[in-house]
């Protein structure tokens, strides 16, 4: 497993768009990532430039396909309304559930997972967020799901009963009062869920079956309280033990939960709170590969820094995780506060320099040539800015002769940011030898 991974969403806000899919590469790379997580929001959109530009790279890059629902239904068929999850109140957030107990929905979305799979050449699979919705548990309005197939089911499970009722505190199967019924529902969750999943990976038409080489990584979520395995089993209905054992994924991840992210002042080392999932998983497979995601700022109070995703990586691996993977990789805090920084700069021929970045540029100010000076002197023609990019083309360099370009006044772009709440950022004045 890749240990330095970050997650990509390339139709996410600005920070993607215009500019080329190999500066959108040279960036990721750039900035020390070897695997991306490519968020497919939409399987008919994949974008093939970046995949190629990624792996070219020597990048891994992994499909990223959500499992409980889709914030995209363009792909959906006809009739997909049927396969929502009943939430316990009515939700309009943006987000599709599907019910994993639905047996078109599982049909579909194998089918789709292998046709993404067919068409394009990613390393590896991520069914990220498979869990029932939702925190911190009955209580909440998209607690699901409740649906007449999931309740016919349950039924079916424990003989004919019927599940319990989780509106009316007077109701005679009230979850709180009837905690017996509960644990039952709570196991035919856990059950669901697996089921869900080893369908995915093992069933007929699963991605086992289409594509028995490619390695699958099963996402489960993670939360700092004090007994982590029983609550995302509770909560979520996942068992990561049985998920584990049953499901025999090649890797899981533990996805750090929005309690636990969106905290302003998160240690980098909470991940010491998910010890417990990670030695369950490990009981049923020693060596499981166990990798961690942390949000990197999808809040403006949550923005991590580098030095501060150094020290979660570190943590990670003292509780003996060796690779960690970010949401998203433009949400970060270095987006916002570093200036940008020449990270290579490279000869391309006799007449052309090449410089990448760590971030994007202000394309107008990066675009003048006044700005980049060699040493001795050489004249520059042209400078063509693409993204984190920037070609300089210049009058004829001596072989073996060394040049020293000194590069200044050069902004980020404020406007391509997630959120343009903060100014732009300047490099000075930065030398590098050519
Ligand atoms: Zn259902």
């Amino acid at each position: 497993m890749v240990s330095r991974c970050v997650q990509i969403d390339p139709f996410l806000g600005r920070y993607y768009g215009n500019r080329s899919a190999e500066s959108v590469a040279e960036e990721i790379a750039a900035n020390g990532f070897r695997g991306v997580q490519y968020i497919v929001t939409r399987d008919s959109r994949v974008k093939r430039e970046l995949l190629n530009a990624l792996r070219q790279r020597r990048i891994d890059v992994d499909y990223t396909t959500f499992g409980n629902g889709t914030y995209d239904t363009a792909d959906l068929p006809d009739g997909w309304q049927q396969w929502r999850m009943v939430t316990r109140q009515p939700m309009n957030d943006g987000y599709a559930r599907l019910c994993l107990n639905h047996p078109e929905y599982r049909r579909w979305k194998k089918a789709q997972i292998a046709s993404v799979l067919r068409q394009y050449p990613f390393d590896g699979v991520h069914i990220m967020e498979p869990f029932w919705p939702e925190y911190p548990g009955p209580t909440a309005p998209a607690y699901a799901c409740l649906c007449e197939r999931c309740r016919s089911l349950f039924s079916q499970m424990y003989h004919g009963e019927q599940p319990p009722d989780f509106m009316d505190e007077a109701h005679p199967r009230f979850w709180r009062t009837q905690p017996e019924l509960y644990a039952k529902w709570v196991e035919f969750r856990a059950k669901s869920h697996t089921n869900f999943l080893n369908d995915l990976l093992n069933g007929e038409g699963g991605i086992r079956k289409t594509h028995p080489r490619i390695a699958v990584t099963i996402w489960v979520l993670a939360v700092d309280v004090p007994d982590p395995v029983r609550f995302v089993r509770e909560v979520h209905g996942q068992d990561v033990a049985n998920v584990v054992r049953q499901v025999r994924p090649d890797a899981i991840c533990l996805q750090t939960h929005w309690p636990d992210w969106m905290k302003e002042n998160l240690p980098p080392d909470y991940v010491k709170a998910y010890q417990p999932l990670v030695r369950a998983a490990r009981a049923v497979r020693p060596d499981m590969p166990i990798m961690v995601q942390a949000d990197i700022g999808s809040q403006p109070q949550n923005r991590r820094s580098w030095q501060w995703i150094e020290a979660f990586r570190e943590a990670c691996e003292r509780i003996g995780v060796q690779s960690t993977t970010l949401y998203e990789y433009m949400l970060g805090m270095y987006i916002y506060a570093e200036p940008p920084r020449v990270v290579r700069a490279m000869r391309r021929g006799r007449n052309t320099v090449l410089l990448v970045f760590n971030k994007r540029l202000d394309a107008q100010s990066a675009a003048e040539k006044n700005r980049y000076t060699f040493t001795p002197p050489l004249q520059i023609s042209l400078a063509e800015v693409d993204g984190n990019l920037v070609r300089l083309s210049t009058a004829p360099m001596q072989a073996g002769k060394r040049y020293r370009l000194t590069i200044r006044d050069i902004s980020d772009d404020p406007s391509t940011r997630w959120l343009p709440d903060t100014p732009a950022v300047k490099l000075q004045e930065q030398t590098v030898t050519l």
